[in-house]
């Protein structure tokens, strides 16, 4: 196959891809195209919930206030707004369309607590909220016929009009403007097409596999970052990852997360010996936000030169944890021999959540006409310099929804109607190159030096000169992969290594641009700085030229 049409390409099947493809639909043909398995996303693996103001006694501007609390003086306040303003229809949305959320006796949602937010405002499905959601949506997609899913199929690159042979020898300085689809590879028949679409969404979740210990599955290897950024396109905000405070501390791949949600039902963090250490850290104690809590044991663990610290909720009975936590509860019983009702669960913190990204506008664009990018991908600017638990879902809803609503505003001025012409001339993808296996067995190892290069040097504690130590040592294992990627097939783990790479790179080289210790991003050499200055660290691929689309 060397192209396929379509009006509109989605790229990624987690909340992000799903929702936005079932409200397309309406309007075109949908392609949905997903690396893995349809439901292998970060969205399967949330656990805790969705955060939205629709309690009696909860309101917007509540949930408006902690977010930006979180954020650090670094939230865009009008995409907050939007955020929680616009998320309570979403979620209303979405329980209209038929997904069941945990309620209690009398009929209400339930509504959990998590760190950060000052009233019960989790809305879930018991704690496999993710899960539900993601089969939920996907069941509404399988059913609808003019949405095609296509697994095992990875974006390789954007089709830009770089791409398009008229514009080979188009002078060097002439804008980018617009997204014409992307080239997929076809894993299971090892073949590279271009999927030509009038409209295109990055739905690519986020990079958690940039370390070596992550809640993410395998899919988050932040290639939507990587693809915008070599399509010219900006990113925003890139050093500020969010390590979640709580995984198990087991070997397993992505490793257990023992969600927010256990701490909001009154958790306790001990050290080895028993003692309870968050009181010496903030005020909130156990439900301060995930930064602090998360420096709190990785600051404890260094000092005491030990690997976890204990969360205690053996306070509570066997009843009401597998009834709140039935998940957790029975996957710590029966698959890691831990009865969370008697003995205390060993935790540690793993990379969990990226909140910068492609940077878009409120509708979400981004900086090629034609592209939207939304989710854990995108910066919208309502993470600020750090997420507050479970905006996550609700983003992905609620800015989905306003690239749709967009499109279709593109859609009726015909907006996508002047591609046409430029559609013939979009070349095959060159597939030159011969396998090299032997080679391959060498670069396959950088993958792990990578991670532990971003784990030592580029984690939770921060400092210049190890930042710096880490950009020269991650510049050079790019430059191997670049090279290796230019002469050989290519396959996905290749692509993902690559994408990984310049993901790394660029949440370094935005953590040298901050001169000051912020919200997640915590160097040593800089004072922490609050203030409610929008001073975001924004990178400008070589190819980006101020005329782009977005202006947000
Ligand atoms: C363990 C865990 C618990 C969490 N708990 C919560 C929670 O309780 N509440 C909350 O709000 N958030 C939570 N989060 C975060 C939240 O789940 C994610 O941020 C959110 O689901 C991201 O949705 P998304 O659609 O942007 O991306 P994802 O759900 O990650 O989907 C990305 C999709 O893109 C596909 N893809 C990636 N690259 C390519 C490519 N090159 N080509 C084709 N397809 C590609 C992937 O295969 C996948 O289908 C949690 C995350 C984790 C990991």
């Amino acid at each position: 196959m060397s192209k396929l049409k379509t009006d509109y390409l989605v790229i990624g099947s987690g909340i992000v891809g799903l929702s936005f493809a079932i409200k397309a639909a309406d309007h075109g043909k949908v392609l949905i195209i997903t690396k893995g398995k349809s439901d292998e996303s970060a969205t399967s693996y949330a656990q805790g919930g969705i955060a939205a103001a629709i309690g009696k006694k909860d309101f917007p501007k509540n949930h408006f206030e902690d977010t930006i609390k979180a954020g650090a003086g670094l939230c865009d306040e009008k995409a907050v707004d939007i955020l929680v303003n616009e998320g309570v229809m979403r979620v209303q949305e979405l329980i209209e369309l038929g997904m069941k959320f945990t309620r209690n006796e009398k009929g209400e949602l339930d509504l959990g607590r998590e760190g950060g937010h000052t009233k019960n405002r989790i809305i879930h499905a018991h704690d496999y909220t993710g899960r539900e959601i993601e089969n939920f949506l996907l069941e509404m997609v399988r059913k609808n016929t003019n949405i095609t899913i296509k697994e095992n199929h990875m974006a390789v690159d954007l089709i830009t009009e770089h791409h398009i042979s008229k514009n080979k020898n188009k002078n060097k300085n002439e804008k980018v403007e617009s997204c014409f689809g992307a080239y997929v590879l076809d894993d299971e028949n090892a073949d590279i097409y271009s999927i030509v679409a009038d409209f295109t969404i990055l739905a690519t979740g986020g990079g958690g596999r940039m370390y070596p210990f992550s809640t993410n599955p395998s899919v988050s290897t932040a290639d939507g970052i990587a693809l915008a950024y070599r399509a010219g396109c900006r990113v925003r905000n890139m050093e500020f990852i969010q390590f979640h405070p709580t995984a198990l501390f087991y070997k397993i791949d992505p490793v257990f997360l023992i969600s927010e949600a256990v701490r909001g039902f009154g958790a306790k963090l001990r050290l080895q010996d028993g003692s309870l250490f968050m009181k010496n850290y903030h005020p909130a104690e156990e439900l301060a936000p995930r930064d602090i809590v998360a420096r709190a044991i990785d600051f404890e663990l260094k000092k005491r030169g030990e690997d976890f610290v204990y969360l205690d909720i053996t306070h509570k009975s066997d009843e009401e944890l597998e009834s709140n936590f039935p998940n957790i509860y029975n996957t710590l019983k029966k698959k890691f021999k831990i009865n969370m009702s008697k003995e205390y669960i060993p935790v540690v913190p793993a990379a969990h959540y990226m909140c910068g990204g492609v940077i878009v506008d409120y509708d979400g664009c981004a900086d090629l006409k034609f592209l939207y990018a939304a989710g854990e991908t995108a910066s919208t600017g309502v993470n600020g310099s750090n997420r507050l638990a479970s905006n996550s879902l609700l983003e992905g809803l609620v800015f989905a929804h306003r690239a749709f609503v967009h499109s279709l505003k593109l859609k009726e001025e015909n907006a996508e109607k002047y591609k046409k012409e430029f559609e013939e001339q979009i070349p095959e993808w060159d597939k030159g190159g011969a396998a090299n296996l032997k080679e391959w067995v060498l670069i396959k190892h950088e993958l792990q030096e990578l991670q532990d290069i971003m784990w030592d040097y580029v984690g939770i504690v921060r400092s210049t000169p190890r930042l710096e130590k880490a950009l020269r040592r991650i510049d050079s294992i790019y430059r191997e992969i670049r090279d290796f990627y230019n002469r050989t097939i290519i396959t996905r783990p290749l692509l993902e290594l690559r994408n990984i790479a310049l993901a790394s790179q660029l949440v370094i080289r935005s953590a040298l641009n901050r001169k000051e210790s912020r919200g997640l991003h915590y160097n040593t050499d800089y004072e922490e700085n609050t203030s409610p200055s929008r001073n975001d660290t924004i990178l400008e691929p070589a190819i980006y030229k101020k005329s782009h689309f977005n202006n947000c």
